[in-house]
């Protein structure tokens, strides 16, 4: 047990000497009991055994109104430490005590339920959450928050929605402004992503047109869901529709443009599918100049290696390196360089494309605007900080400042 831990016992035992004392002086009839198990307790802290203090400890508080909180902190305290058994055994024994006021026992339950999810029993969990919802109108937004993260861990998406449902605030169906937040992100972005996740299972499933229920969903709830934006378009895509693939993907310049490079590929297929090859360079074009990156410098130079031959491509990438440079560009420039080209030239170049390419194997692709985690796949739920929606791509700029 740490540092931390040992303080804060201490801290508790002055506590609780500080209750006692005033039981005394109050006349209590549980003064000869409860200071041998105090002293106990100390005994056992000064002996380097936090472990079984804590224990005496909560036997030599009893359990009232005047102790619960500091019943409830001990248990929270251990939780955070890693140390559920403990907080378990602490708020089940409050839950024992058959004079503790329902708010008091709803307050217990509440605590044993945030014990049971940091424990995995998210079935347990879930039982308490949704009888507090039920019976404890005090509890009710937060056992619905906690049960968020049941659901979520379950993965079980539809649960999921509707208590996300529940928890937005009546007043934004009037379209007033709200400033509702659960855990730090607005309950429509977290609901947005559910539903993001639910279209995916359908799609998995061949479920297509549910999948685009979904994902309208989403973007009713939270206009500025890219994501839903951009799995939209490739279940257009998927279901043989590329027209209306076209229309949501384009949307995504509007609403998020950091994301235009992850729309090319898809893109990309739907201009061919619809039978618009030509019409996703002007597209590309029209982007390049509203939003430079260089992946899309990059994307302009495919096209024009297709339709304009090698010169025209190099040319072009050669000029926008200058402006935007990035290891991609660098890359593709030098194997446009090696077509003309033989001999040890040629092989010297073949030597610095490799080092390039192992360089771009290297870099970090995406980051957390929330938490600074990185990576080099987007990830819709951040594993660092468990927001949604925050991990963005990173322009070749911003990589060169971070690695
Ligand atoms: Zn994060």
């Amino acid at each position: 047990m740490n540092d931390f831990l040992v303080f804060w016992l201490l801290f508790f035992a002055v506590g609780i000497g500080w209750f006692l004392g005033r039981r005394t002086i109050n006349g209590s009839s549980l003064r000869s009991e409860l200071p041998s198990q105090y002293y106990r307790g100390l005994n056992f802290l000064l002996d380097g055994r936090p472990d079984v203090a804590v224990d005496a400890f909560i036997n030599a508080l009893e359990v009232n109104s005047d102790t619960l909180e500091t019943h409830i902190a001990l248990g929270n305290l251990l939780r955070k430490r890693g140390e559920v058994d403990r907080a378990i055994r602490i708020h089940q024994n409050l839950l024992a005590r058959p004079s503790l006021s329902q708010e008091h026992i709803h307050l217990a339950h509440l605590e044993l339920a945030r014990d049971y999810v940091s424990a995995g029993l998210l079935d347990r969990a879930e039982r308490l959450l949704l009888d507090l919802v039920e019976e404890a109108p005090e509890q009710r937004l937060v056992a619905r928050r906690h049960l968020l993260d049941v659901y979520q861990s379950e993965r079980d998406w539809k649960q999921a929605i509707n208590i996300a449902i529940d928890l937005i605030p009546k007043k934004s169906i009037l379209k007033t402004t709200t400033n509702f937040k659960e855990r730090g992100q607005s309950v429509v972005v977290v609901l947005a992503h559910y539903y993001c996740e639910l279209a995916l299972k359908k799609v998995a499933s061949g479920e297509f047109s549910l999948s685009r229920e979904l994902l309208n969903q989403a973007i009713l709830h939270d206009k500025n869901c890219v994501r839903a934006l951009i799995q939209l378009g490739e279940t257009e895509l998927m279901s043989g529709r590329p027209k209306e693939a076209i229309e949501a993907l384009k949307q995504v310049k509007e609403y998020a443009p950091e994301f235009i490079s992850e729309t090319i590929i898809p893109l990309r297929d739907a201009f061919s599918q619809a039978g618009r090859r030509d019409t996703i360079t002007n597209y590309l074009k029209e982007c390049y100049q509203s939003h430079p990156n260089p992946t899309i410098a990059l994307a302009i130079a495919e096209d024009l290696l297709l339709t304009e031959g090698s010169e025209s491509a190099r040319i072009f990438l050669s000029t926008e390196l200058r402006e935007h440079p990035s290891l991609n560009g660098l890359s593709k420039l030098i194997k446009l360089q090696q077509v003309d080209l033989t001999g040890k030239v040629r092989k010297n170049l073949d030597e610095l494309l490799n080092l390039v390419d192992i360089l771009i194997k290297q870099r970090t692709a995406y980051r957390c605007d929330h938490c600074g985690f990185s990576g080099q796949q987007l990830h819709w739920h951040c594993p660092g900080c468990k927001y949604w929606g925050t991990v963005k791509p990173l322009h070749s700029e911003e990589v060169e400042k971070i690695t």
